[in-house]
């Protein structure tokens, strides 16, 4: 398979979810192996979609470099892993990628309208060798190897309106666009004052999450089980950090950014490892275990 880029620039427009700010992003074809790069405005420094750019993964993902920052990089992100998207520049007029309906689909619909093209060079998938896992009790996140790219994820919450969600997928072009890119984000109206006296969710609203309130959801749901649907889409956007494709099972039950990106760069991790000696290899994965707490399962 050869990588794809878009064949001309297009722009959205929206309000950004944590700052309430209205924001556009232009998106635009770029050269293979450049991966998907971020700008804040048109002359700002390249921050790659890459796990060395993450600042933060907590509520959403942060891209930054040298004090710039980009919010909510996950559903944009998505969006083009989905469609096969391997490189894209995405010139960000303000700090955060807009809300829109709080899915990935308005980032489908204008990557779709950009058209595609392919590229000279090769895509790398990264196939898992081992088993690599992050997190513990009812919150953890494992990939396995295997022959696809699959997902399975649990999604248990006490609240009555979201339950025990579970699906297993293996996602392609088509299901992620009518099965996964419409999920929206979703948050619970108990929260919401917290939220924003720490600045997020300023400009979250019923256009654009699922809002859970005490008795249930205030506004209709896209899909029975649409929370689900929605981790699966995070976990998809937060994985494209690789800038490759995966080949490998991963299993997640209750896991959000910041488990999503351990994963990330436990998976990092074992690649760089994958391409030195083997005794030095094994030497750096001890001192690592020790610190960071990450150890091959034995699942
Ligand atoms: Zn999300």
């Amino acid at each position: 398979m050869r990588q794809q880029t878009i064949r001309r620039s297009v722009a959205v427009e929206g309000v950004g979810l944590h700052s309430g700010k209205p924001v556009k992003v232009t998106l635009s074809p770029a050269p293979a192996d450049s991966g998907i790069v971020f700008r804040a405005g048109a002359h700002g420094e390249p921050i790659p979609a890459s796990p060395d750019s993450v600042v933060d993964s907590h509520y959403a993902t942060t891209l930054g470099r040298n004090g710039t920052r980009i919010q909510t990089v996950e559903h944009l992100m998505a969006a083009a892993a989905g469609l096969g998207i391997d490189n894209l520049e995405v010139v960000v007029d303000g700090c955060e990628v807009p809300a829109m309906d709080g899915s990935a689909k308005p980032f489908v619909a204008v990557l779709t309208a950009a058209g595609r093209t392919t590229q000279g060079a090769r895509r790398r998938p990264v196939a898992i060798r081992q088993s690599l896992r992050a997190g513990d009790g009812n919150r953890w996140i494992q990939i396995l190897p295997a022959p696809e790219f699959r997902i399975s994820y649990t999604l248990d919450n006490d609240h009555p309106a979201i339950g025990t969600q579970a699906l297993s997928c293996v996602p392609t072009e088509d299901s992620f666009v009518e099965d996964y890119a419409p999920a929206r984000t979703y948050g619970f109206l108990k929260d919401l004052g917290a939220m924003r006296k720490h600045g997020l969710a300023l400009g979250g609203s019923l256009e654009n999450a699922i809002v859970v309130g005490k008795r249930g959801t205030l506004n209709g749901l896209r899909y029975r089980d649409e929370f689900v649907r929605h981790k699966v889409l995070d976990l998809i956007g937060d994985l494209a950090l690789l800038g490759r494709p995966i080949q490998g099972h991963v299993i997640a039950r209750n896991a959000g950014h910041a488990l999503n990106f351990e994963l990330v760069v436990a998976i990092q991790r074992a690649l760089g490892l994958e391409r030195r000696p083997a005794g030095a290899a094994l030497r750096v994965a001890a001192t690592r275990d020790a610190v960071d707490g990450f150890a091959p399962a034995t699942a």
